[in-house]
């Protein structure tokens, strides 16, 4: 039966002081050594250190031997896991005894002696057991388990089993859940469930392969175990491959203790196939490597399948001094299955060596034990027990599947909330440029309305300013311009007003009519506006009035723009019978802010006055301050 003690073998843990730093760094540097010649040399220098402390002592002990496992010496590894052990008990270290009675323990299993190895492991068992559920127990139980099932004590090996899956269910790696279903199904092939154990075997085989680490050396044993279900299925095609796979990667590896195994299935292999020949050259080769690696089992199996061979071939003779070699040995380690399987051939053996009633015995005792090995209450526990996997398969199914259906969900739930927000964000994305674009627009008209309201507004004051008869600038114009120049007045400017007045003009309505009235009015309007000066302005005050507001004028300048407004009326020689100038004439009256006046009213009033004065004496004259009148 093949172990699965490698990778725990690994996992010997040296717990070492903090202050040990350069002892850590040596001894971590031999046990990462390739070359374990090398390794061994530097242990032993290692361990004639006086420096080293008990701890420290037998750890490089435990290294010692794992090293001579590694080198296949198992028997010298025994020796020196058995010096460790001792060692630790010497200086009560209760770890460092713990690890060394697991060490025994394995290479007891490797060496066959099955009993010795449950013997250890249950003594380490006994340390670990305090740390409740630990993995370091759970693999102990594992290895204990291996090692009754070697022994053929199958009810110990599925109780042990339990235990150990129990633990690696709930706490162990992906790796030890894998691990233990490979265990089991060798168990499956030595109760002759083999179909149970291909299925479970293909299904260790691609869980393997799907495990992200390097799980080689697990996948060849899986092989071959395999090779074995197949072969004692009768699948020997398929049995043959396997065996080749797992043998092609153990050379490979240099593992040549796992390849003793393999020699002795192809043993019994071409044993089922009626090749003789090739069943003794397996088996002999098969034993010399078992030898060689100290594997009883192995050894006492390839002694079986040898004496089978040379048996069928004829040699009755070697064939007997091997069955009873191989008796011995079966009855001294205890292997219950080979020796059933030699009771087997015994029979068989002694028929046809003319010993029927010995060979009679013998048959009766295989067929007890056999139906023993196979009793009703062991195929219930193990119906149990495989019903208690399947559950496992079934919960860890839905708990996956379970898992799936959320991530699902999840994924939806989360794609739709994308989504969402995608849409939410284009959404609010869209109303802000939208907003932006119409505020934008708006802007515009606003300004756009703004600017022509403006506009309009200008326009609408300068109408409010404007005469609509005669152009000329309306009596509300006059009234600002006026009161903004006496605000200047009052700065020291000064502010000359001129008031002037049509003569007679009713009486030239009522000969002309008043659309020529009109006209009368706008020509001299006109006329007036177009001979004042730049800055001074003309407004119609009112009726047939208009008034100057002078800048930058003393009074004779004003005086003189007057003159010539009144010369260009002249000029203009309007027909007006009713007056006594026979054309159309202006009265007008001038006064300056300067003749100590003190508001506009009173300026406006002084005006109005000399205009007043201008009609009394004959009309046609402008009356100033000096009380000059200027006739035309
Ligand atoms: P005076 O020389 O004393 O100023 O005599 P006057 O007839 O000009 O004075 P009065 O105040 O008696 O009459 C003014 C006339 O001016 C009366 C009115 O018919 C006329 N008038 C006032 N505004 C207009 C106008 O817009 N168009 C026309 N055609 N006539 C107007
Ligand atoms: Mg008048
Ligand atoms: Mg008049």
């Amino acid at each position: 039966m093949i172990i699965l003690v490698g990778t725990y073998l690994l996992n010997i843990p040296f717990k070492l002081h903090a202050q040990e730093n350069s002892f850590n760094e040596v001894f971590e540097n031999i046990a990462t050594l390739e070359d374990y010649k090398l390794a061994d040399k530097k242990l032993t220098a290692l361990l004639k250190s006086e420096s080293l402390t008990p701890l420290q002592h037998s750890s490089v002990l435990q290294a010692v031997a794992k090293n001579s496992s590694s080198q296949g010496d198992i028997q010298l590894a025994l020796e020196q896991a058995k010096t460790s052990l001792i060692f630790a008990q010497k200086h009560n270290l209760k770890k460092i005894e713990a690890e060394a009675n697991k060490l025994v323990g394995a290479f007891s299993y490797y060496k066959g002696d099955h009993n010795a190895a449950i013997d250890a492991y249950e003594k380490s068992l006994q340390y670990y057991k305090g740390f409740s559920l630990s993995i370091k127990a759970a693999n102990l139980y594992n290895n204990i388990a291996l090692a009754y099932a070697g022994l053929g004590e199958f009810n110990q090996a599925l109780e042990n089993y339990e235990i150990a899956n129990k633990i690696y269910q709930e706490f162990g790696s992906d790796v030890d859940k894998i691990d233990i279903r490979l265990n089991i199904a060798g168990l499956y092939i030595q109760l002759s469930r083999f179909n149970t154990a291909i299925e479970t075997l293909l299904d260790v085989l691609e869980k393997y392969e799907a495990l992200n680490i390097n799980a080689q050396n697990s996948i060849a044993l899986a092989k071959s175990h395999l090779a074995s279900a197949y072969s004692q299925s009768g699948n020997l095609e398929l049995a043959e491959l396997y065996t080749f796979e797992s043998m092609d990667y153990f050379l490979h590896t240099n593992e040549t203790y796992y390849v003793a195994n393999l020699l002795c299935n192809l043993s019994l292999l071409n044993l089922r196939r009626y090749d003789f020949t090739k069943a003794i050259e397996y088996a002999v080769k098969g034993k010399e490597f078992s030898k060689k690696h100290s594997r009883q089992s192995t050894y006492t199996t390839c002694t079986l399948n040898l004496s089978l061979g040379l048996y069928a071939n004829g040699d009755n003779i070697k064939a007997g001094i091997l069955l009873k070699e191989a008796r011995e040995l079966a009855k001294k380690y205890g292997y219950k299955e080979t020796l059933n399987y030699i009771r087997a051939f015994s029979g068989l053996f002694l028929a046809s060596n003319g010993n029927p009633s010995l060979a009679f015995k013998e048959n009766l005792d295989y067929i007890q034990k056999q139906d023993e090995r196979l009793s009703s209450s062991l195929n219930e526990q193990l119906t149990n027990f495989e019903s208690k996997l399947l559950k496992q398969k079934i919960d860890a199914l839905e708990t996956q599947k379970f898992l799936q259906n959320k991530r699902e969900q999840d994924k939806i739930l989360i794609t739709i909330l994308v989504i969402s927000f995608i849409f939410i964000l284009s959404f609010f994305i869209y109303r802000y440029v939208r907003v932006q674009q119409v505020k934008k627009t708006l802007l515009k008209m606003v300004q756009l309305r703004t600017n022509e309201l403006e506009i309009a507004n200008e326009k609408l004051t300068e109408l409010s300013l404007i005469d609509g008869l005669t152009t000329l600038h309306n009596r509300r114009s006059f009234d600002l311009d006026l009161f903004s120049q006496w605000e200047n007045v009052e700065k020291s400017k000064s502010c000359l007003l001129l008031l002037a007045d049509i003569d007679y003009f009713k009486k030239y309505n009522d000969n002309y009519g008043h659309v020529a009235g009109d006209e009368a009015l706008k020509r001299v309007a006109l006329t007036m506006a177009a001979h004042v000066r730049k800055d001074d302005k003309v407004y119609r005050y009112g009726g047939e009035e208009f008034a100057i507001i002078f800048a930058n004028h003393d009074l004779s300048s004003a005086k003189v723009t007057f003159d010539r407004i009144h010369e260009e009326i002249k000029k203009l020689q309007i027909e007006h019978k009713g007056s006594e100038y026979g054309i159309i004439s202006l009265s007008a009256g001038i006064c300056q802010s300067s003749e100590n006046i003190d508001s506009v009213q009173q300026l406006i009033e002084l005006a109005d006055m000399r205009l007043y004065e201008a009609k009394s004496n004959g009309r046609n004259i402008l009356v100033s301050n000096q009380l000059e009148e200027v006739r035309f």
